[in-house]
């Protein structure tokens, strides 16, 4: 059970429900880190009382220490001073709520400096699974789900006998909200629908992948890294209600699901209290009350960002690091206007035939397909 906390990116969805469960759970604050947000970060910092705090802006972080100047809270600057909080002494566990590939290196400072470590950033496993992997192996760290279809599989797999005993992980997906659309009706779609999720409230970048169902392709790849399992062992259904989290199957075709209501904070909550239990503030799940449960098979043919994720990470090396790359930077012009829905798996696609990978690779290997992706799919924008 976490006694004290370091959470990277305070300021987000995960990083704001991490703080409410930390309340709640009476969890102490080590360090609080986030991009630019100042104003929240100094609300916070005032409220949780971390020994340090850092914001990767600089100017932003220049402005915080303004306003924390009559407080003992050290306010550090850059992505320097983000690592430094995650490797924070007083910190038994760091929790990484970082959006996309800037949470890489703070993953890898936390794991050197021994800390348990919670993770959401479900990007940086994508794109360096086996560096996180083999980093956490090498420091005797497991690394806890945060994402709710993940820990879900891990809730399942504790009730687990021998690994030879799994047969099949199966995620479920809720579909977004342009769930039963024709590729014909998703050429117009704009970015406020994109944004409007069914169930959950998330940060907007996550959002469009799940409205892309590139966030269920990137939760495959994480499944691979975290589980230890082969692309082919996992399924995918969509089950449009959220309730049922992920499930698990074993070899005699015995099926174990996770339920609950959508809400982060079972999830959040668990990575930091595992192996305990404690009660939460989250509403308990009345089925009586949904009444029926949905499943169905994903139009594979519509929304290609699973399947393509699922070839990247069947021929394994970098082919990820550039998946996630050309996501990254394709949903960020999808939400700037600059390109339509659709061309987000295309520029995807495109990126994976284009940028060059290798087996075996290094932190500066990944970073280095990462901005390859990136400078690909913004110049291939018409
Ligand atoms: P968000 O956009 O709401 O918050 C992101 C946080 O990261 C903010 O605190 C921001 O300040 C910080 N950040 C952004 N860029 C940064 C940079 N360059 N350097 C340092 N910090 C930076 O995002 P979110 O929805 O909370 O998602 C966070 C992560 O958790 C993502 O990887 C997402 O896929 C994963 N996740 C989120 C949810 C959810 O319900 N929100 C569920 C499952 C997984
Ligand atoms: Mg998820």
């Amino acid at each position: 059970m976490t006694e004290k906390l370091s959470i990277l990116g305070s300021t987000g969805s995960i990083g704001t429900q991490a703080l409410d469960v930390c309340e709640k759970a009476g969890i102490k604050v080590a360090a609080l880190t986030a991009n630019s947000n100042s104003d929240l970060l100094e609300k916070q910092a005032r409220k949780f009382h971390p020994e340090k705090v850092a914001l990767s802006d600089e100017k932003a972080a220049a402005a915080l220490r303004l306003k924390l100047r009559d407080t003992d809270i050290k306010v550090l600057a850059g992505r320097s001073g983000v690592c430094e909080c995650a490797q924070q002494e007083t910190a038994d566990t760091v929790l990484n709520g970082i959006v996309g590939m800037a949470g890489l290196e703070p993953t890898l400072c936390a794991l050197k400096a021994k800390k348990g470590l919670a993770l959401a950033n479900k990007e940086t496993l994508v794109a360096g699974g086996s560096l996180v992997m083999r980093t956490a192996k090498e420091n005797g760290i497991s690394v806890l789900p945060v994402d709710s279809e993940h820990s879900a599989i891990f809730q399942c797999l504790q009730g687990m006998n021998k690994k030879a005993e799994l047969k099949s992980i199966i995620l479920t997906a809720s579909g977004g909200p342009f769930f039963g659309k024709t590729r014909e009706e998703l050429k117009s779609v704009t970015v406020a629908e994109a944004l409007r999720h069914p169930n959950w409230s998330m940060g907007a970048k996550i959002t469009v992948d799940s409205a892309t169902m590139m966030n269920k392709g990137l939760e495959l790849i994480e499944a691979v890294w975290l589980f230890d399992v082969l692309p082919s062992e996992i399924q995918i259904v969509v089950h449009r209600e959220s309730v049922v989290h992920s499930l698990i199957e074993y070899t005699d075709n015995s099926v174990i699901a996770q339920l609950g209501v959508p809400d982060m904070r079972i999830p959040i909550q668990y990575a930091l209290t595992y192996p305990e239990r404690i009660p939460s503030p989250v509403r308990r799940l009345s089925l009586a009350e949904y009444g029926s449960l949905t499943f169905r098979e994903p139009d594979y043919e519509t929304f290609r960002c699973i399947d393509l994720c699922r070839r990247a990470i069947e021929k394994g090396g970098l082919y990820p690091a550039i998946a996630n790359g050309a996501n990254e930077k394709a949903n960020e012009l999808f939400r700037n206007g600059k390109v339509s829905f659709l061309d987000v798996a295309e520029l995807v696609e495109a990126a994976l035939e284009s940028v060059s990978s290798k087996e075996n690779y290094s932190l500066s290997d990944v970073l280095e397909a990462d901005k390859a992706a990136r400078e690909f799919v913004e110049s291939h924008v018409r």
